[in-house]
């Protein structure tokens, strides 16, 4: 059933009309009409303070080898679409950044920004030949500014890496560990990246199930 919400608009892209996708013991979770996006209403989102807490438990090490491979899903297609020695951006690289050093050991310059551990805001004056989001669009509060910001700090050419679990349906959903963590708050689906797409023109690649390239034209 399709509610229009007075309350309660869609974050990306600014529509009323959603549906209750699903409801847990904790949360609802409502689906846009418009671009698809799965989104947590703001009542249910845990507080700043425990959101940066889970975040300090993530145990990520640049020398840890299964995270550079986790990482190298989206390191290596980049890699494949980048001129030499390009400048470039890792965007909410958490607390051990490293895949700007995956990308630095292929002679590219990168940036970092996180809220909680780099915040950097001079990083929001530049443009870049490419910025990555690895885990990090599913956190976001506010996607609608958050990719206009993204979008607007690429030189035209240049390319906007996403790694995020998408949306399949309803059934895989209820069963999904992804939402059991409370710090993801916006789920995607195809449908979105496209919608994203044509909002910002830019080509869209899904390299791999959770790998997502576009190219800002
Ligand atoms: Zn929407």
């Amino acid at each position: 059933m399709i509610v229009r919400h007075d309350d309660i608009c869609c974050p990306l892209c600014s529509c009323k009309d959603s549906t209750l996708f699903f409801k847990d013991k904790k949360r609802t979770y409502h689906r846009c009409v418009s671009c698809r996006l799965v989104f947590v209403p703001k009542r249910f989102w845990i507080a700043i303070e425990e959101e940066r807490a889970t975040y300090d438990l993530h145990e990520n090490d640049a020398n840890d080898r299964g995270y550079r491979q986790f990482l190298s899903r989206l390191s290596i297609p980049l890699l494949e679409r980048l001129d030499k020695q390009q400048s470039g951006l890792d965007f909410g690289c958490g607390p051990g950044p490293t895949l700007s050093i995956l990308l630095e050991e292929e002679g590219h310059s990168v940036d970092l920004y996180d809220p909680f551990y780099f915040n950097n805001s001079s990083v929001f004056n530049k443009k870049y030949d490419f910025i990555c989001a690895t885990e990090v669009v599913e956190h976001l509060h506010d996607p609608n500014r958050e990719f206009t910001c993204l979008f607007n700090m690429l030189k035209r050419g240049g390319w906007l890496g996403i790694t995020t679990k998408l949306v399949i349906d309803e059934a895989c959903f209820r069963r999904w560990h992804y939402i059991r963590d409370m710090t993801h708050i916006c789920f995607y689906c195809h449908d979105t990246f496209e919608y994203l797409s044509r909002r910002f023109n830019a080509a869209i690649d899904f390299v791999a199930s959770d790998v997502i390239l576009f190219n800002k034209q």
